[in-house]
């Protein structure tokens, strides 16, 4: 595991991701960004106490999408439903709001980050088990669909219970909480594990801005002109469900410190090749 990998995977929420990182994928999810031409990037996770989607996944989204358009890149955002006032007042566009009679949008590179998996049993579930399919659409089925067209496919998580994680399935049964009911069986080509999905997001930023030579990561003012604009648009904790300046139970400090980390490396470290 290398230095970026272990500072994502540092597990302040104690929820036992550590062993679910693979090792190496940082970089191939990095890789297959720089290579697509066109990426589809879908987020929202709802939290149904709240009746909104929780801070945790747009904000890294956006990271992403910026980075992404930085390049050259074509970006299209997608999330549903209930998750969509979200990210439409924070004015992530152009937003494609999933539903089953929509076509499949045309993408080479999919990536979800914080968004959910569906488990074994066909369901979704919240890191505390709670079966949020009422309040969920299948835009895994558009990863598996995409998948067999032949686009690479990139998930982002922090629990197990999101798109992506089913490449760890067995791993995320025995080391986290609940992981037998909750583990996703989605499974992308490209895993990235987070301690906070937003710091995955960020470290999949940082990879590609060590890998191209140029800072692509927003600035600690412009992450969190990103959270407070979230919040604005009634994003919540997921954790403790307050519609505040918060990430999975922690303060903005948090993660700014992690910002600044990640900052320092995608700047010291010289591109490499492969
Ligand atoms: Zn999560
Ligand atoms: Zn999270």
């Amino acid at each position: 595991m290398d230095e970026l990998e272990r500072i994502l995977a540092t597990d302040p929420g104690r929820r036992g991701v550590l062993p679910l990182v693979v090792p190496g994928d940082l970089t191939g999810a990095a890789q297959a960004v720089l290579d697509c031409h066109h990426i589809v990037i879908a987020t929202g996770f709802f939290v149904p106490e709240a009746g909104a989607a929780e801070t945790d996944g747009p904000p890294g989204a956006e990271a992403i999408g910026a980075a992404a358009r930085a390049l050259g890149k074509q970006v299209m955002y997608l999330t549903d439903p209930p998750c969509a006032p979200v990210l439409l007042g924070m004015g992530l566009e152009p937003l494609v709001v999933f539903s089953e009679s929509l076509a499949l949008p045309e993408a080479d590179c999919w990536l979800a980050i914080e968004r959910p998996g569906r488990a074994a049993d066909g369901r979704y579930y919240s890191m505390r088990g709670a079966d949020l399919s009422q309040h969920c659409l299948a835009i895994d089925q558009w990863f598996l669909t995409a998948s067999r067209r032949g686009a690479r496919t990139i998930g982002i998580g922090d629990g197990g219970n999101e798109i992506g994680m089913g490449k760890v399935a067995a791993m995320v049964k025995s080391s986290v909480p609940l992981g037998q009911r909750i583990a996703s069986v989605i499974s992308t080509d490209k895993l990235v594990v987070a301690g906070v999905s937003n710091w995955g997001g960020w470290g999949l930023v940082a990879e590609m801005s060590r890998r191209v030579g140029q800072q692509l990561l927003p600035t600690t003012e412009m992450a969190h002109e990103t959270l407070v604009r979230a919040v604005a648009a009634g994003a919540v904790d997921g954790i403790t469900g307050q519609n505040d300046l918060s990430v999975d139970g922690f303060p903005w400090m948090i993660h700014t410190e992690v910002l600044a980390r990640l900052h320092r490396i995608a700047t010291r470290d010289r591109p490499r090749a492969g």
